[in-house]
């Protein structure tokens, strides 16, 4: 691990949010501070958007639905976004060392950082232009005579979109472009960590697209309240949000007594079931490299490796051969995998579940602490722990870092039910020579999404989502644009 070429590339991004259609400070001009996480230095600024301008914000995005014709003229919000999907592809490699200056993620693996969600725009587009609005369902028998019944789907309204910083530009796109294209108009709120992936859409969708005034707002902020005004407010009819599990809870507090519709993805802890038939070096070296790509901090990422007993020891020296060979360092280096924890906080908070994993009884294989020759940066060893306990905090708790829990198993039913011990459902991963027996335990796993033999569950076409404390509602696929629609049935003379 060395420490080279560091802040190479790094890009500021656009100070000023995007509300009514202009592109402007907050009063008084306030602004907070951008840290590159590979190097820790304030790259830069955005503005500190107050909960007077999320009002603002809110208050257009109302104007915009309820007065203009955006929500009924789907011709032209199909123009709108395959505009804003020329534009991105223009912005790419900005967008790219934007994501990379304030993430600190690999240059190297930011392929579903940036062209992932570009292509989702077009994606949307698509699927909106070709989505059947009005369903006729025939004739039913009613009081009053027979009533031919058709489904109207229809936008919910103003959607106020939160997102977090681990996979921001990916998720400011995922969570605004399906519900433009379905006809609402949005406010979004980007994360404190990384305001340039949300202020930047903002900047390209005012210069690059007809979108009108009102339809698409951004408010950067350093402060959650203006996040917790926009989830309160009773103009907003949604709220869709990505982040933890207890931020989601206040946001459904905050949503209750206007019983808004809301749409969760919030925290995981996954676990990866290796059955005893499985090809432990295909399969390890990769679950290694899966948990140190993006420094852990992926929601769906497998942190609990569940090892069959008859073959821990084995399962436990690929693991921590694959651990220590990863290449840990400055994410402008396309040599690395794996770059800096977000902040000092997020790695301090790694480095004590792992302590108070050694506290319970776990085995430390490899790490466990910072890298020697990375005194700069927020970057955190790659970390083996094993025979941790099932219910010790660092087995139940989301660590967001580089770390492997290992836990062994005797009998494929416990392995199924250490996988379920937890408040989590949102992805999972079984592996073994055997694929039948592999899916059918898959299919007993409470989880959203589950990957078998590495075939990944992931993609636009496909719902993604959580069950249990994981979320609720679905992103991907037919429902995911399905969830930023009203359904309205009409009966009508036959
Ligand atoms: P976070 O919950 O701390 O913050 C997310 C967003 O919520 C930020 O924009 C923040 O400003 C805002 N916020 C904070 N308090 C608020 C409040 N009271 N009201 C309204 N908004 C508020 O999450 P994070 O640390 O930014 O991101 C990491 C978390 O996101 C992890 O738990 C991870 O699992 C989760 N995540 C989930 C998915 C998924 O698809 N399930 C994807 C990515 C990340």
């Amino acid at each position: 691990m060395t420490q080279t070429q560091s802040g190479t590339g790094i890009l500021a991004g656009e100070q000023r949010m995007l509300i009514d259609g202009e592109l402007r400070h907050t009063d008084g001009g306030a602004l907070f501070d951008v840290v590159h996480p590979g190097n820790e230095e304030v790259v830069g600024q955005v503005a500190d958007g107050t909960t007077a301008d999320m009002g603002r914000a809110v208050g257009a995005a109302r104007r915009a639905f309820d007065d203009t014709d955006w929500s009924r003229d789907l011709d032209f919000r199909y123009h709108c976004l395959m505009q804003l999907h020329a534009a991105l592809e223009r912005n790419k490699e900005r967008l790219r060392r934007i994501v990379v200056t304030e993430v600190g993620c690999p240059i190297s693996v930011t392929g579903s950082q940036i062209e992932d969600p570009i292509d989702e725009v077009r994606h949307w587009a698509e699927h909106g232009r070709d989505f059947e609005y009005l369903v006729d369902t025939g004739i039913h028998k009613a009081p009053m005579g027979t009533a031919r019944r058709t489904i109207s789907y229809e936008p919910v309204g103003v959607v106020g979109a939160i997102t977090p910083w681990n996979v921001p530009f990916y998720l400011n796109i995922a969570e605004t472009v399906p519900a433009l294209m379905a006809g609402n108009t949005v406010v979004l709120k980007p994360a404190q960590l990384t305001p340039w992936s949300g202020s930047e859409l903002g900047r390209i969708i005012a210069e690059e697209t007809d979108i009108p005034a009102g339809v698409f707002n951004v408010v950067t902020s350093n402060a959650n309240e203006v996040g917790a005004a926009l989830s309160a407010d009773p103009r907003v009819d949604m709220i869709t949000f990505t982040g933890s599990t207890a931020t989601g809870r206040a946001i459904l507090a905050a949503a209750a007594p206007t019983v808004k519709r809301t749409m969760m993805e919030l925290g995981g802890k996954s676990a990866h079931i290796v059955l005893d038939d499985a090809k432990l070096e295909k399969c390890l070296p990769m679950a290694a490299m899966v948990a140190c790509v993006m420094s852990g901090q992926a929601c769906i990422m497998a942190s609990r490796i569940l090892l069959p007993r008859s073959r821990y020891d084995e399962g436990i020296e690929i693991l921590k051969a694959a651990m220590a060979a990863t290449a840990v360092g400055d994410p402008w280096d396309p040599a690395m995998l794996q770059g800096p924890q977000i902040s000092e906080t997020q790695r301090q908070k790694v480095l004590g579940l792992i302590r108070s994993g050694i506290d319970s009884g776990a085995r430390l294989i490899t790490g466990g602490g910072v890298p020697e020759a990375l005194p700069v940066g927020y970057y955190t060893q790659p970390t083996l722990l094993a025979d941790v306990d099932p219910d010790s905090q660092v087995a139940q708790e989301e660590i967001f870092g580089p770390v492997l829990t290992v836990i062994p198993y005797d009998t494929d039913d416990q392995a199924v039910a250490i996988a379920n011990n937890s408040i989590y459902g949102l992805s999972g991963e079984v592996t073994g020579v055997d694929t039948e027996r592999a899916f059918c335990i898959a299919r007993r796993l409470r989880t959203g999404n589950v990957t078998v033999n590495g075939r990944s569950h992931f993609g636009i076409t496909s719902p993604f989502g959580g069950t249990k404390q994981s979320g609720l509602g679905r992103r991907n696929g037919a429902e995911g644009f399905k969830e930023y629609l009203e359904s309205k049935t009409i009966g009508h003379p036959a």
